[in-house]
């Protein structure tokens, strides 16, 4: 009986031990989200993008503001483009969720980063290569009356779109509709992703515009400078949404796209 009472309670201990290293082990395997692969210089994972060497498939996270959600026709013309110049046998998969107003318009480059850390849910994850597009709720604190931003492609796999402003845009026109604005802004944001112009995937033949840093030289084209800065776009996209034109085409065809 005394042997008993005493071996109880030291077995109940052993237990408790083995059980709260038992959760420490378990807490230090829980899977942390390796991030840096997504947080590289532009341009960097154009390779990764275009080809199917790494990646076989292209996750696209939509995270746009309560009123600001991009056009279904533009997300499907989006994946169009994607589908016609990238290699990724296992699909282009599009996840997309509103959020709240961050009420910080107009926004710096550095506060969408900072709402890309905060609402990013998605990073590459095995043969997976997961992208980013915030839709904002205002403009680019550095807008000028002749001259506004609609989209930037700031990080190796991040894109902001300036929603605001490219409803403005779009409204001023009867000619053109929103979803024709949108599809642009947004092809032409991922041909900076994929590379164009010089910027991860290298020139084939120079068609840097001189003026416009990683744009191309071809005024029809869809990498033009006029596509991310307003008004002009409107003139671009009233007949036709634009393409890449050949230059740009063979510099993806060089780093492993189509
Ligand atoms: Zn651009
Ligand atoms: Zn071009």
């Amino acid at each position: 009986m005394k042997i008993q009472k005493i071996v109880l309670p030291i077995i109940a201990l052993l237990l408790i031990v083995a059980c709260s290293k038992d959760s420490t082990n378990t807490d230090n395997e829980t899977p942390r989200v390796d991030k840096s692969a997504n947080l590289r210089s532009l341009g960097a994972s154009a390779n990764d993008l275009l080809s199917d060497a790494k990646f076989t498939s292209l996750t696209i996270e939509i995270v746009y503001v309560t009123g600001f959600k991009p056009t279904d026709a533009a997300i499907n013309n989006l994946k169009q483009f994607l589908q016609k110049h990238t290699y990724k046998p296992d699909g282009v998969n599009v996840n997309i969720r509103a959020v709240a107003s961050s009420n910080l318009a107009p926004f710096s480059i550095e506060e969408i980063a900072k709402l890309e850390a905060d609402e990013r849910s998605i990073y590459n994850a095995g043969d997976e290569i997961a992208v980013f597009i915030y839709v904002a709720d205002g403009s680019n604190e550095n807008d000028e009356d002749g001259k506004v931003v609609l989209g930037s492609a700031f990080r190796n796999t991040s894109v902001v779109l300036y929603g605001k402003t490219l409803e403005k845009i779009a409204s001023n026109s009867s000619s053109v509709s929103k979803s024709d604005v949108e599809t642009a802004v947004l092809n032409h944001e991922f041909g900076h992703l994929f590379g164009l112009v010089n910027v991860g995937s290298p020139m084939q033949v120079d068609h840097l515009d001189p003026e416009n840093a990683a744009h191309c030289n071809v005024n029809a084209c869809l990498m033009a400078s006029n596509i991310e800065f307003g008004s002009s776009i409107i003139d671009m996209v009233e007949n036709r949404i634009p393409e890449l034109d050949d230059l740009c085409v063979n510099d993806l065809v060089a780093n492993g796209g189509r």
